[in-house]
């Protein structure tokens, strides 16, 4: 069995979406002779987390209402390394996307070192692609699942059919397989999102 941990460490002075200077987190520490605690002030997307339908859709469903069995499953990594700037209905349909499936999207974005204003994102005709298939869910190797797009059609296409998304995954060493995901976003209630661990496990347990 091997586990692979595809979660983007957090700290102050991390990738944070854009750059933007108030999407970095901060973290305070205050030490009382032997007793040192933390405090952390975090975007609910900060690194790697899940989105709930409430990031885009105002009477959307919050995060703690995605059921642990959604997120805790068999899923598959698609190698999608040869795309360059979007990735199409065209380029899924080329891979073994079936109903019911959670697929994490590899792209060049998991080489990337630090924030790529030209990261790849899932274009609004692949999300219409995952719609029709009726996959469970989506993870992808950015901060955003997608840009440059008015209105966010693959997030709306995506959330308003009850297709997870995750966002800013790390795959460089991960192979295109099948897994077993133990992806644990925080019940941070009524929340659009939520920072999540998120592992892979490869082979018999
Ligand atoms: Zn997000």
């Amino acid at each position: 069995m091997k586990i692979y941990d595809i979660t983007a460490p957090i700290y102050e002075g991390m990738s944070v979406y854009k750059n933007k200077p108030e999407k970095q987190p901060s973290i305070t520490q205050k030490t009382n002779g032997h007793v040192t605690e933390s405090r952390i002030c975090l975007d609910v997307h900060t690194g790697t987390h899940v989105d709930a339908p409430l990031h885009m859709m105002n009477e959307g469903k919050t995060i703690e209402t995605i059921k642990i069995e959604q997120l805790v499953r068999p899923c598959k990594v698609i190698d999608l390394t040869e795309v360059n700037e979007k990735i199409t209905a065209i380029d899924l349909q080329k891979k073994d996307i079936q109903k019911d499936d959670f697929i994490l999207l590899k792209t060049k974005n998991s080489f990337d070192k630090k924030f790529n204003f030209d990261f790849i994102y899932l274009a609004e005709d692949a999300a219409h692609y995952l719609v029709d298939v009726g996959i469970a869910g989506v993870a992808i190797d950015a901060l955003g699942i997608e840009r440059s797009q008015t209105n966010h059609p693959t997030h709306r296409a995506l959330l308003g059919n009850d297709i997870t998304i995750i966002e800013g995954v790390q795959l460089a060493d991960v192979q295109a397989r099948s897994y077993f995901m133990v992806a644990a976003p925080l019940p941070i209630q009524g929340t659009d999102a939520a920072p999540a661990r998120i592992i892979l496990i490869d082979g018999a347990f």
